[in-house]
């Protein structure tokens, strides 16, 4: 089992590993650092479990200034509150009330819907019959071997054992560092460090080595300071998996329980020297993560930790660019890298290879992954196995994919439409940064260079990545979901380690899965300078041919206008209109950026989002609170210059875009991580910001929506 695979399994859930090799290719790869309109888990299944939340009048009490309505069961046919007092409800009102969550989904709403449709349309492809040419044969040969049984219960532990066996007779850390430079590790292994191939922050066309943290299971660092509900359930989880996996492989109960200690042991001293998540969001990071390096700084600086000489024997030690993120974090590698946590050290990667397997084996260990899953995301029933296997296929064979999902569904007409509410949006941000007088001339000015440096990427791309060289064959053939797995990872790995030194094409800008355009999604990439409006999420409530013009600038409109706005925070200050790492702000327009954003952080940290009695963290939401805020601004701006505007049909379609319902556990794993804010607020904090709201539903000073002008939270 090869590099990227604990990646895939753990990917936002638990550990993102890094597998010798580093994680490459696919979902993983960093060339588009951006930003995400909507984050869904396509992993997570199921209904809803009772949990232990309390009643609606206790809620009442505790939640403010709105209840959190995205909580599944919340709102029911008697709690039915005016647009005056809960916006967010009221428009939603009868889709909150029947919402029901899809096997294999912990959340549901208009992204979820428009996924499970793209999924339908993606499946239909894994079995079409009339599909012919390369591109189908991979992903329906790859479709098929998922799903084959038979070969997979044919799986014998000992294409494990073989592998994690080598690290068990490890017993000296001269023999560890021998073992981390073979090709061995490379293929079958886990490290404690790796890389993956990225670009670079100040030359943003150029390809780098990125030098990646260790892979920690709870993901967050902080989770090891002080545990929290959420924590709890992913270790829970984590160690399910591992636990069952180390006995399969052999391993007594006891020994499983000891080593998983161990592991975890290594996990919590690595994660003192760590950036926490919120460390990582926080604008400072970007400058504070650009630290070049070359390989001879390496060497002298990770001398107990072979590093260097790994990468060499990896194949990236040509890279005349590397980036070392996290310098402390490999200061506390290296003390680390002792005889004395050579145990632990081993455990860490006993754990994670074990753990890595159990969803490409047998059927066996894949239903108790499922069942694992189900317990921590609180939901009842998986996802079929057809649906996963198109979801596989989606996430190792992206291109061939996408290119027969764009041939087949997305109409030339979609990308011309779309492409002129962009060019309208970028108007009407022209005038609004123009008009701010809180910044000075220069900065205004470069502001508006850096607009009309914007580029669009809608739909698809002209240029797709050549996958011929890449043949997967059939049962019939003796290929294994494993052995086309590995065909597919060395496919990848030699395509990234042919671009280091190279730049970065951006005709080709969906890259191998770098960008998914079935996705339902859109970004703002402050490296390329450009928004990515995908395919995927012109659709259902965002998009609609026949939608009316209102509709269309509620919906995929205010999420162009979000996007457009991530040029211009505080993370897309810090790069030029080239996507530079190159700060064109002046200090005093910094300072009064953020006497506006405290502002707004005031008031969202001043909110009660869940029963728990938690206060909200604004500053993790700030920036993309800041991002609807304005990207709202600029669809009144232009509905501002229409004639007969229908602002009910408009805002509307903006509260339909946001309809969302999760489990407890599901919105308890949010609020601590999401970086945008749960949806009933993109709704409510954001329309209370303007009077085309007041003046559309007649909110007055006493409504629960009425916010007075001097407390309004605009940043733009
Ligand atoms: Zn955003």
């Amino acid at each position: 089992m090869k590099r990227k695979l604990l990646a895939m399994l753990l990917a936002g859930v638990m550990v993102v590993a890094a597998a010798c090799g580093g994680t490459t290719g696919g979902q993983e790869n960093a060339a588009v650092s951006g930003d995400e309109t909507n984050e869904e888990s396509a992993d997570e299944t199921g209904d809803a479990e009772k949990s232990d939340a309390k009643s609606l009048e206790e809620r009442l009490e505790i939640e403010k200034p709105w209840i959190n309505s995205n909580i599944l069961g919340t709102v029911t046919d008697d709690y039915a509150p005016s647009e005056q007092e809960d916006y967010y409800v009221a428009a939603n009102h009868d889709w909150l009330v029947d919402a029901e969550l899809p096997a294999g989904y912990s959340s549901t709403g208009a992204a979820v819907e428009l996924m499970l449709e793209r999924d339908e349309q993606i499946q239909g492809l894994m079995t079409d019959d009339s599909l012919t040419g390369h591109d189908a044969e991979l992903i329906q040969n790859l479709y098929e071997l998922w799903l084959d049984w038979d070969s997979r219960n044919a799986f014998d532990v000992s294409e494990i054992t073989k592998h994690t066996d080598i690290v068990k007779d490890i017993s000296t850390v001269d023999e560890l560092s021998d073992y981390y430079k073979s090709e061995e590790c490379l293929d079958y292994g886990n490290s404690i460090a790796g890389f993956t191939i990225g670009t670079d922050n100040k030359d943003s066309e150029a390809y780098n080595v990125e030098l990646t943290g260790t892979g920690l299971s709870l993901g967050d660092p902080a989770e090891y300071e002080e545990m929290t509900e959420n924590g709890e359930a992913i270790k829970k989880y984590g160690d399910g998996i591992a636990s069952y996996m180390l006995q399969k492989i052999g391993y007594s109960e006891a020994e499983a329980t000891r080593l998983m200690e161990e592991a975890f042991d290594f996990e919590t001293k690595i994660a003192k020297y760590m950036m926490t998540t919120e460390e990582q969001y926080d604008p400072s990071a970007i400058e504070k993560m650009h630290n070049p390096i070359t390989m001879d700084e390496l060497r002298e600086k990770s001398k107990a930790y072979p590093y260097a000489d790994i990468l060499e024997a990896w194949g990236a030690g040509s890279s005349k660019l590397m980036n070392l993120g996290e310098p402390e974090w490999l200061e506390g590698l290296n003390e680390l890298y002792t005889e004395e946590n050579l145990e632990s050290i081993k455990a860490y990667m006993i754990r994670n290879m074990a753990s890595g397997y159990i969803r490409f084996i047998d059927e066996d260990s894949y239903r108790e992954y499922q069942r694992l899953d189900r317990e921590r995301s609180g939901i009842t029933e998986s996802m079929s196995d057809e649906k996963t296997a198109t979801t596989f296929v989606k996430q190792n064979l992206s291109v061939p994919m996408e290119k027969l999902y764009v041939s087949r569904y997305v109409a030339d007409e979609t990308k011309e439409e779309v492409t002129e509410i962009i060019e309208k949006s970028i108007e009407v941000y022209r005038d609004m940064l123009s008009s701010e007088d809180w910044l000075s001339d220069e900065t205004r000015k470069e502001a508006v260079e850096k607009l009309d440096a914007l580029t669009p990427y809608v739909a698809y791309p002209d240029k797709w990545s050549d996958y011929s060289g890449l043949s997967i064959g059939t049962a019939e053939d003796g290929e294994t979901l494993l052995s086309a797995y590995e065909k597919i990872d060395d496919f990848l790995w030699e395509k990234d380690l042919a671009k280091i030194n190279t730049r970065v094409d951006r005709a080709n800008w969906a890259g191998d899965g770098d960008i998914d355009v079935t996705e339902v999604n859109a970004y703002y990439d402050p490296t390329a300078n450009g928004i990515y409006i995908i395919a995927g999420i012109l659709g259902g409530n965002f998009y609609d041919a026949d939608m009316s013009y209102e509709e269309k600038l509620g919906g995929i409109g205010a999420v162009v206008g979000h996007e457009i706005s991530h040029a211009f925070d505080t993370n897309g200050a810090q790069y030029d209109k080239d996507g530079n790492v190159n700060d064109w702000w002046g200090e005093e327009d910094y300072k009064a950026f953020q006497d506006r954003a405290d502002k707004l952080i005031a008031y969202l940290s001043d909110m009660v989002v869940v029963d728990t009695g938690e206060k909200y963290n604004g500053s993790l939401v700030q920036t993309e609170t800041i991002a609807d805020i304005a990207g709202l601004k600029a669809m009144l701006a232009i509905a501002g210059e229409q004639d007969d505007f229908d602002y009910d049909a408009f805002f509307r379609s903006y509260a339909r875009t946001w309809k969302d319902e999760e489990t407890r556990e599901a919105m308890l794993g949010r609020v601590n991580s999401d970086p945008h804010a749960m949806d009933y607020l993109r709704v409510n904090v954001i329309v209370q910001q303007f009077d085309e709201f007041n003046d559309t539903y007649g909110v007055k000073e006493d409504d629960n929506m009425y916010l007075a002008p001097e407390d309004r939270v605009l940043v733009w």
